[in-house]
C-alpha cells in the first residue's frame, strides 16, 4: 500500500504544509487544513475493476487514505453502509429518484466514526498517543471508541446538557469527561 497524500493546504489561503508532520490549523489564518492527493497518479495507477475486489469500507482504496503503513489503521469497520431507494420521498421532492445513506449503521452510530478513523489512525502514525475533544455527543462517541480501540487515552469536553445516554457510552469506552464547557 502506497498513500499518495501529496500534502496539506489550507483552505482560505492556500498555504502549503507537510503532510508528514503533525499539523494544526493554518499558522497564517486558522484555517483548515485539508490533505490533497496526487490525484493524476491515481487516475494513472488505480484500476477500477481490481478496486472493486477489494472489501467495503472507508480504506477500500488505501491510495487515497492518509496513511502510509497499514499497520497504523485504527479500524472498526466503519464505512460500507447501504443507500436505500426513498421513492416517496423523491416523489414528495419532485425527483425521479433519491436514495439515503444509511450512516446510522458505522460502527458508532454515525458518520464520525468515518473521518475519526482516518484522524486517529493517522495522528497515531505521527506519533501521537492522546486526543481531546469538543462535542455534543457522536463525535466523542466515535473518538472515544476508535482511542480504546487503539489502546490511546481520550478526553472529551461535553456541554453541560449532554444527554445521559452519550455520557454513559464515553464512559464505557474509558474516555475522561469534562462537563463544564457550554455550548
Ligand atoms: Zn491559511
Amino acid at each position: 500500500m502506497t498513500s499518495l497524500l501529496s500534502h496539506l493546504e489550507c483552505t482560505l489561503c492556500g498555504l502549503v504544509c507537510d503532510a508528514d508532520e503533525l499539523q494544526g490549523l493554518c499558522p497564517n489564518d486558522g484555517g483548515v487544513l485539508y490533505a490533497r492527493y496526487d490525484l493524476a497518479r491515481a487516475a494513472a495507477t488505480l484500476d477500477r475493476v481490481e478496486i472493486q475486489t477489494h472489501p467495503p469500507g472507508i480504506w477500500r482504496i488505501p491510495e487515497l487514505m492518509p496513511v502510509r503503513d497499514s499497520a497504523n489503521i485504527v479500524t472498526l469497520g466503519e464505512g460500507g453502509t447501504p443507500l436505500l431507494k426513498a421513492p416517496r420521498l423523491a416523489g414528495m421532492l419532485g425527483l425521479r429518484e433519491l436514495y439515503v445513506k444509511e450512516e446510522g449503521l458505522n460502527p458508532t452510530g454515525s458518520f464520525k466514526a468515518r473521518g475519526i478513523s482516518a484522524a486517529v489512525s493517522r495522528a497515531r502514525e505521527l506519533g501521537v498517543t492522546a486526543f481531546t475533544i469538543p462535542t455534543a455527543g457522536n463525535a466523542g462517541s466515535a473518538l472515544a471508541a476508535y482511542g480504546a480501540r487503539a489502546g490511546l487515552q481520550v478526553d472529551v469536553f461535553l456541554p453541560a446538557d449532554t444527554p445521559a445516554l452519550f455520557k454513559k457510552e464515553l464512559q464505557a469506552y474509558g474516555a475522561g469527561m469534562r462537563t463544564r464547557w457550554t455550548a
